[in-house]
């Protein structure tokens, strides 16, 4: 299964409709991904010991993070992923369907999750509960959107107002505006407005493990400038494309603000947990009963 993302990320997907969703299918049943992970774990070997000193966030430099174990010790919140939200075509491929979610199928999920109880969480309260214990609602889940898909604008967040349900949309900044596909500026400002969290899912979704020198200001620097002109706050938080992330990645992510990142559903860092914070790709298709299931199995 993982196999697929590592075939993904050599790939280049600069305005493809599913840019996440290139063969990184995970659906339940995957649970965690050895190839990834142990790619993961090669990489981070001999940088272990570096990493795990960068355990203070650079945006709140005198906070101490604690350790990881005890972060690694809380309870996992639910964090699902997103991506685009419309109905099947056609042209759609089998593996791109997993990626593209029904509209119906999405707002049976969202009912499915009020009527259970279940409240959204953002991620600076995820953040406070894992660095410091803080507490959140009953049933807490996270809401989470890749790619900047229009119709996340427009079909997701008007049912998710429904029920009160907040999110968190990742947006590669190379997309915005350009219509009809993709969200604009003004859509993003709102949905912050409203009070969702928006973040960084770099320019134009290369893959983090690749990147040199150049490609810190190209993918990380300027479109998170471009997104904190966008909603005028700091934007904190991280999505990596295709899920992908490495050892070295996250200390340069946090030397430039972020404060946590988000991956799919391999294992956490377990020198920084806080920097791979575990997703599950919500697969279109899934019947309500694999919904349930996927969030009370993929998370402990
Ligand atoms: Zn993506």
């Amino acid at each position: 299964m993982m196999k697929n993302f590592v075939s993904a990320g050599l790939g280049i997907l600069l305005f493809a409709m599913t840019a996440c969703g290139s063969g990184t299918n995970k659906k339940p049943e995957a649970g965690v991904s050895k190839d990834s992970t142990t790619a993961a774990a090669d990489a981070t070997a001999s940088t272990m010991k570096g990493a795990a000193d960068t355990t203070t966030a650079a945006t709140t430099p005198n906070e101490k993070v604690p350790p990881p174990s005890v972060i690694l010790g809380r309870k996992e919140v639910p964090i699902l992923c997103y991506h685009q939200v419309r109905d099947w075509k056609a042209t759609d491929s089998k593996a791109s369907k997993d990626y593209i979610m029904p509209p119906a199928d999405l707002k049976a999920q969202l009912k499915m999750l009020a009527d259970s109880g279940y409240h959204t969480i953002l991620p600076d309260q995820l953040y406070a509960y894992l660095t410091k214990g803080a507490p959140l609602p009953s049933k807490p889940i996270m809401l989470t959107f890749d790619d900047t898909d229009e119709d996340q604008y427009t079909v997701a967040w008007p049912e998710m107002k429904k029920y009160g349900f907040k999110g968190v949309f990742f947006i590669m900044t190379v997309s915005l505006n350009r219509l009809p596909h993709y969200m604009t500026k003004d859509q993003v400002k709102e949905l912050y407005n409203a009070g969702n969290v928006i973040g960084s899912h770099t320019w134009d979704h290369h893959n983090v493990r690749k990147y040199q020198g150049q490609d810190w200001v190209t993918q990380i620097e300027k479109p998170t400038k471009q997104l904190e002109a966008i909603t005028g706050t700091p934007v904190r938080y991280f999505a990596f494309p295709f899920g992908l992330w490495n050892r070295e990645a996250l200390p340069e992510l946090r030397k430039r603000g972020f404060i946590a990142a988000f991956q799919l559903a391999d294992k956490m860092d377990p020198a920084d947990p806080l920097m791979t914070v575990r997703r599950i790709i919500v697969g279109g298709g899934w019947s309500l009963k694999t919904f349930s299931y996927a969030i009370h199995r993929d998370f402990h």
